[in-house]
């Protein structure tokens, strides 16, 4: 039995369809299958249209959290009560080519993989700074942290050992991209075409993405902190030169007043220190974010069998 996991925010009328669409798809195939979808707060009629589903078919079980949590909250409380033998994350809004299902079970009914995930071929339809500022992001992370996550989605097959281990994560700044691969396990990659979205339009500002983006890599890596230290030690590289510089102007009797040497050192240094100052700071808020151990979301409700 496969657990499909569809993380659900303002979805409206077309949710129902899609996921009657998948249904349809994994019927045909004989894959045996039902659904948990997880509403993260939406404001619209989702979760009516959740609740229609819920009645009409009992393959499907619906959670609903108590406000926006955000999408990796959403994963979380559906991994966390998903009771499949795998449990398989998609997109609600079908940008995750369903077709793809069959081929991702059978890597890992028939050939033993344990997580067997989508990899982006293209983006799809995005904004050139959007764009870039994945790009941009991407590198940071993969960089920095040492895990690639380049063209990683959150379309994934996990099998039941996967989510296991993953569950096993206390953190509760999570970044589901990041830690499932950081679980590792034998994993295979799938390529696949980003579709347009069925219908309604994306969740996700640029001020929500930059959020995701450094939550991300600090939950994972204290590597910033390092960037300041080479930074520093080119600084103090650079005064030496300087001092040497300035020490044979002033026994060559040609003793320059340098004010703007003295400028430029201060404000060097100044701009160095507040980047430490802050970065430290963004590492002591993340500390204090996992030590007030609040939980990661909170279940208003929730219904059917597919459930832990
Ligand atoms: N989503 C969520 N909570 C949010 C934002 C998004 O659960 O706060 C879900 C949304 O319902 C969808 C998935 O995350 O299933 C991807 O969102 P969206 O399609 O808006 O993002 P995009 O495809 O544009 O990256
Ligand atoms: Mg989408």
């Amino acid at each position: 039995m496969i657990t499909i996991l569809m993380p659900v925010y303002n979805e409206g009328d077309f949710i129902y369809n899609n996921v009657m669409t998948v249904d349809n798809l994994l019927e045909r195939e004989g894959i045996e299958h039902q659904f948990l979808l997880v509403d993260d707060g939406s404001r619209d009629k989702s979760w009516a249209e959740l609740c229609r589903l819920a009645d009409d078919h009992e393959q499907v079980s619906i959670i609903r959290l108590s406000r926006n949590f955000g999408k990796e909250a959403a994963l979380c409380a559906g991994l966390e009560n998903a009771d499949g033998d795998a449990v398989l994350v998609m997109d609600s809004d079908l940008q995750h080519p369903p077709e793809l299902i069959p081929e991702m079970v059978r890597l890992w009914r028939d050939e033993g993989y344990d997580v067997v995930e989508g990899v982006k071929e293209d983006r799809g339809r995005e904004s050139l700074p959007t764009k870039l500022a994945a790009l941009l992001f991407y590198r940071t992370f993969s960089r920095t942290t040492g895990i690639d996550i380049g063209v990683a989605s959150d379309f994934k097959l996990m099998d039941r050992s996967a989510v296991e281990a993953w569950k096993q994560l206390p953190e509760k700044n999570t970044f589901f991209r990041g830690l499932s691969a950081w679980v590792g396990y034998k994993r295979y990659a799938l390529p696949f075409k980003v579709s347009p979205r069925v219908g309604g339009q994306t969740k996700w500002s640029m001020r929500s993405l930059s959020r995701l983006a450094v939550n991300s890599i600090t939950a994972y890596t204290a590597a910033p902190l390092f960037i300041i230290f080479w930074l520093g030690l080119l600084m103090g590289i650079g005064a030496i030169i300087m001092t040497v510089q300035t020490l044979y102007i002033y026994f060559a009797h040609r003793a320059d007043p340098g004010f703007s040497t003295v400028i430029l050192l201060q404000l060097f240094i100044g701009s160095a220190i507040m980047i430490s100052l802050s970065i430290i700071g963004l590492y002591i808020a993340k500390i204090y974010d996992e030590v007030k151990a609040r939980p990661r979301y909170l279940i208003q409700s929730k219904r059917g069998k597919a459930l832990k």
